[in-house]
């Protein structure tokens, strides 16, 4: 962690710690927390709203929504915290989304 702490402050950006423990199995979406949420080879599947998304990358968005709580589709960035910059997944292409995509 000391090296991320590092690049941080290299560009101003201040890091903040977040334990990643059962980020894994809520959806960063709708919230549900079923335990049976599909994951499959680092894919995570919501049963009740269908988001598709990579692990990690759901996770991530939990840890981020943790920290800076504010509404879904707003720009969350409060000026020193950096934004996961890559959360959707496409099932279909099987490639990911940048959030210049997302934003459509
Ligand atoms: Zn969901």
């Amino acid at each position: 962690m000391k090296s991320l702490d590092y690049k941080g402050e290299e560009r101003g950006i201040e890091v903040l710690k977040e334990n990643e423990w059962d980020t894994s199995s809520t959806c960063s979406r709708c919230g549900d927390d079923t335990k049976s949420n599909h994951v499959e080879r680092g894919l995570y599947v919501c049963s009740s709203c269908e988001l598709v998304a990579n692990v990690d990358c759901n996770g991530a968005e939990n840890m981020c929504q943790k920290i800076t709580p504010s509404p879904h589709s707003e720009d969350r960035s409060n000026g020193c915290v950096a934004q996961t910059s890559t959360y959707m997944f496409n099932r279909e292409s099987g490639a990911f989304h940048t959030r210049e995509q997302v934003v459509s």
